[in-house]
This record gives C-alpha cells, sequence and structure tokens, in this order.
C-alpha cells in the first residue's frame, strides 16, 4: 500500500490526490537525514577561529561575506523540509542566545548521522530517539556540573566571553574594543539580571574602520535638526519627547473657509502663525532646550523653535521616541498642554554630527540610560555587516552569561566532557539503548573534530589528546587552534556562556529525534509544476527525491 492507493478486488482505491509524492521508511529517513547532514556540512568549514568564511550571492546578485551560521543558512533558501528543520535549530539558537548557531547546526547534522550508522544496524529509530532523549538530558545535567559561576561585575571574565563569540569572524581584529563596547552596553541596560537587547539599539555606518565603532550612552537618531538657526550642539541638555504634531489641525470634513479681501487672507494667515507661536511657547515653557517630536512642525513652528533656542528634530520613529524615553528619563507627552519640567530627559549632550555625509543627532552622555546605542562603523559594506553580526552574537553571549549566570570553557572542551560523562553513564543501560547513548556520546565530539580540522590539525590526533587530558579529570582542556596542542581553554581565556551549549544541544536533539521518527513523507504535487507530468495514480515513486 502506497500512494495512498490500496488495492480492492484488483482495482485502486485512492486516498491522496494525483501528483501526491510518497516516500516510506528506510528511504524517508534516508532522505531526510541526507538532507539535513547536507545542511550540516554547508556550514561546518566556517565552525570555530580557524573557520572560513562563505559568500552567498542571492538571484538579484547581492553579496553576503559572512562565518555566522544562521545567516548563512537563512540566506541559502533551502526548499528540503528536512533541511528547513535545521535551519530552524539555528533560528531557535540565535533568538534564544544569539551565537553558537553554528554549534547547533553541526550538532544536529552529527546525531542524525551517527543514528544512520545505528538504523543500518537494524536497531529502531523508536530505540535511538529512546537512547537520545535519555542522553540530552544526562548531557544537560553533565554541563551543569562543569559550569562555574559569573557576575556582572566580572568585567574580564565577560570580555572574554565577548571575545571568543568574535574569534573567527572578520571583526576579530578589533574585538578587544568592541568587547568592551559590548559588555558595557549590555551591563548598562541590564535591569533585574534581565536583558532586553532591544534597548542595544545598533546604526550602522560605512567608512572609517571597526575600532572606530562607538558606544553612546543614549540614542543615534537618523534625522537633521530640522532648521539651520537653531543651535547644533546643546549642552546638559533638557528634553522634551513630544508625539504630536506641532502643526495646525487640517479639517476632517472638507470644510471651506470664504476669504474675499486680501486683508482678510492677512488676518487668516496671522490667526494660524499665533496659534503656531503660542504652541511653541507653551513647549518652551517647560524648560526644554531639545525637542523630539515624532510628528510634523510647520515651518512657523519651527522658525519660532529656531528663535527660542531649542535643537529640534521631527518625525522621530516611535521605536525611537520610546528609546529616547528609556535613555533620557523623559516621558512621552501626546498634549502640548500637559508637557512640564517634570516630564522633560536629560542628556549631557546633544548634538548633530555629520558621520559618513549623513548628519544623524546623537544624544549622549545619559545618567543612567536604559537604553543604548553603538554606532558601528567599517571600511566597507560587507565589514560593517560582518561587525554587526559579530557584535549582536557578542551581546548574545555576555547577555545569556549573565541572564544564567553560569559559563564554560570553549574549545571543545564542554563537547569532549559530555562525551566522557555520556560515555560512562552508557554503562548503566543495556544493548540497543546503550548503542544510542553511545552514539550521542561521540557526535558531541564533532564539535572538537570539527575546531580541528578548520584549523588544519590532524582531528584524530587531536581527539585522542583531548580524550586522554579529560580521562586526567582535566576538563576544562580543549583544543588550541593556533598551537595545535591541547590546553587549559579556560586558563587561555576561551570562555562561553553555558546556555550556548545547553541549547545547543537541546534544539540539536529534539530536531534530529523529530526527524527521526518520521518514517513517511507525503508531499502534495507542487503548484508551479501543474504542467509536468505527474506521477501515474496507483504507482508510487518509492525513494523518490524532492
Ligand atoms: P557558532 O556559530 O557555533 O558560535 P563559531 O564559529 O563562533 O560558531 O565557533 C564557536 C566555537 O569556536 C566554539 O566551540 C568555541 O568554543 C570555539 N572557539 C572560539 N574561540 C576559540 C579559541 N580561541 N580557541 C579554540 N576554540 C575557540
Ligand atoms: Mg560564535
Amino acid at each position: 500500500m502506497s500512494n495512498g492507493a490500496t488495492q480492492l478486488a484488483g482495482q485502486p482505491i485512492l486516498v491522496l490526490p494525483e501528483g501526491t509524492l510518497r516516500t516510506l521508511g528506510r528511504n524517508a529517513q534516508r532522505n531526510n537525514i541526507a538532507a539535513a547532514k547536507a545542511v550540516a556540512d554547508a556550514v561546518r568549514t566556517t565552525l570555530g577561529p580557524k573557520g572560513m568564511d562563505k559568500m552567498l550571492v542571492d538571484n538579484l546578485g547581492d553579496v553576503v561575506i559572512t562565518n555566522d551560521g544562521v545567516t548563512i543558512l537563512e540566506e541559502m533558501q533551502i526548499e528540503h523540509p528536512a533541511a528547513k528543520m535545521l535551519v530552524e535549530v539555528a533560528k531557535t539558537q540565535n533568538e534564544e542566545v544569539g551565537d553558537g548557531t553554528t554549534t547547533a547546526a553541526v550538532l544536529a547534522g552529527e546525531l542524525l548521522k551517527k543514528a544512520e550508522e545505528l538504523l543500518e544496524q537494524n536497531i529502531h529509530s523508536t530505540v535511538i530517539t529512546k537512547g537520545y532523549k535519555i542522553a540530552r538530558e544526562k548531557a544537560l545535567e553533565a554541563l551543569e556540573k562543569i559550569s562555574e559561576k559569573i557576575e556582572p561585575e566580572d568585567t574580564e571574565e565577560l570580555m572574554k566571553i565577548a571575545i571568543t563569540s568574535m574569534t573567527g569572524k572578520s571583526a576579530e581584529r578589533a574585538s578587544e574594543h568592541l568587547a568592551k563596547i559590548v559588555v558595557e552596553a549590555v551591563r548598562t541596560v541590564m535591569e533585574n539580571s534581565e536583558i532586553d537587547k532591544e534597548n542595544i539599539k545598533l546604526e550602522k555606518r560605512q567608512g572609517g574602520s571597526a575600532e572606530d565603532t562607538e558606544l553612546i550612552k543614549g540614542v543615534i537618531i537618523d534625522k537633521e535638526v530640522v532648521h539651520p538657526g537653531m543651535p547644533r550642539k546643546v549642552k546638559n541638555a533638557k528634553i522634551a519627547l513630544l508625539d504630536s504634531s506641532l502643526e495646525i489641525e487640517k479639517t476632517e470634513t472638507d470644510a471651506q473657509i470664504q476669504i474675499t479681501s486680501p486683508e482678510q487672507l492677512q488676518k487668516f494667515l496671522e490667526q494660524e502663525e499665533k496659534i503656531l507661536k503660542e504652541m511653541v511657547d507653551k513647549v518652551a515653557l517647560s524648560g526644554c532646550n531639545v525637542l523630539f517630536c515624532q510628528k510634523g512642525i510647520d515651518d512657523v513652528a519651527q522658525h519660532y523653535l529656531a528663535k527660542r533656542g531649542i535643537l529640534t528634530a521631527r518625525r522621530v520613529k516611535k521605536s525611537d521616541m520610546e528609546k529616547l524615553a528609556r535613555a533620557t528619563g523623559g516621558k512621552i507627552v501626546s498634549n502640548i498642554s500637559d508637557l512640564t519640567e517634570d516630564d522633560l530627559g536629560e542628556a549631557g549632550i546633544v548634538e548633530e554630527k555629520k558621520i559618513s555625509g549623513e548628519e544623524m543627532i546623537f544624544v549622549r552622555d545619559c545618567k543612567n540610560p536604559k537604553s543604548v546605542s553603538i554606532l558601528i562603523r567599517g571600511g566597507t559594506e560587507h565589514v560593517v555587516d560582518e561587525v554587526e553580526r559579530a557584535i549582536e552574537d557578542a551581546i548574545g553571549a555576555v547577555s545569556s552569561a549573565l541572564e544564567v549566570g553560569r559559563i564554560v570553557a570553549g574549545g571543545g572542551a564542554p563537547e569532549e566532557a559530555v562525551a566522557r560523562e555520556l560515555r560512562e553513564f552508557a554503562q548503566s543501560y543495556s544493548g540497543r539503548e546503550q548503542l544510542a547513548i553511545l552514539a550521542f556520546a561521540d557526535a558531541m565530539e564533532i564539535i572538537p573534530r570539527t575546531l580541528a580540522e578548520n584549523a588544519g590539525l590532524d582531528p584524530i590526533d587531536m581527539l585522542v589528546e583531548l580524550r586522554s587530558a579529560h580521562e586526567d579529570g582535566k576538563n576544562t582542556h580543549g583544543i588550541d587552534v593556533s598551537l595545535g596542542k591541547i590546553v587549559d581553554m579556560e586558563a587561555k581565556g576561551v570562555i562561553e556562556p553555558l546556555k550556548i551549549k545547553t541549547q545547543a544541544i537541546k534544539s540539536a536533539a529534539e530536531a534530529a529525534e523529530m526527524i527521526l521518527r518520521i518514517d513517511d513523507i507525503i508531499s502534495a504535487g507542487k503548484l508551479e509544476k501543474a504542467g509536468a507530468p505527474s506521477m501515474p495514480p496507483g504507482r508510487p515513486e518509492i525513494g523518490g527525491e524532492y
């Protein structure tokens, strides 16, 4: 029975529509595993400090050069459903942690590869998934056990986490400088050990170099000062935040105003001007010297604001207004009449500056900003983009280190520690389950193995040495990719948040288990291929390709 067709008195009965492609049993598993493995292999060469970059060209000819797992997988526009699940693993890792995306995808691929070997030995996938589940729980426990504590005050350690997460990216040259910025930014926006990454705004401007990247304790607004007569720089800024316009409201209905004489027109305009002037007077009454307005500002109002010496920007994005409020401690006010001194925010300096030929307004030196900005610089567009991705990874790594409060060594050390622990643990199981747990243990070693391979080292030699170091209880030892030696990674300053590792294992194992459970792929015929010859009913193509 296949393609939903069954025989009744020699007549096929169709359950599925014509054109449906169906793949069953081992073929389905083989097909899915091959696709997922292909995806993992695609990102494998980018793992670690010596990982290579990929150049991705989309169908419009736009080029992305990156080392970032999730970016590569997203740009690849993968279609195969099982392969897509691996992309999801990387995406989840990116959302939950913000770093470790390659690790997660590579692990998932290897778990499937090892499972494939067991399937070839006729071990049922139910047994494998059961073993994997047991191994996964144990692995998380083992990681927790070898992890160490970290506090927000441990600046040096946090710097190392940021630097570790940036190694291998082209931003590495400036990693010391960038790490300092990231640690400071994350700590500034942290509230009750919670970090909302949204409160770290990343602005990119091509030009300068990665070393010119700058942390602004406040907000950068991609707008210019609205009137030439206004100051370009205000110290000890008192900032009003307004989300209504400084314009005369247009009437909603189609009202007409009849003007019959020049005097009347003059009077009408004077009246309008008076209203606008009063609006500005009200704003000025609050004592502000800077105004950010979410809506429009009439030319006449601009003129009066300039006369008052108020640095003003208009049509500021809502999200930026919210950031301004968080950074300056000001309150966004809707009704001008309600604006008082209490609503004003504060900043050491507000200034307009030209960055790469474009004006931007910098709101700097806020006292206790709960929102900060990072101005990312770099020689070319590609550098700027890759610096941004490196910074995002570092923000993710530092944030999750602080949120969970625990760290582990890198360089393949935790993966080897887990593998060792699992091998020991597997002894308490018998038969096929034990094999599955051992397969999980072997799969963990893909990380140190790949780190070695990508550095041009002999993976077998390195793994043997690594295992023996861990046998001796040196569970923070990993691969020094430059020296080709097994060293104490913690002493070398290669440390990572625990969450990178736990999340990677969790989502990789879950995806692998899910893919393994599938023994039947039923895919509808493609709509756009309506003209293509469809399968004859009742003659399914077992093991067909996608
Ligand atoms: P991911 O997308 O998984 O974060 P990376 O390319 O950033 O992939 O590589 C992360 C791996 O590189 C981790 O296993 C980490 O421990 C390792 N690593 C980072 N820096 C070093 C280093 N200096 N020496 C050895 N391993 C390192
Ligand atoms: Mg990384």
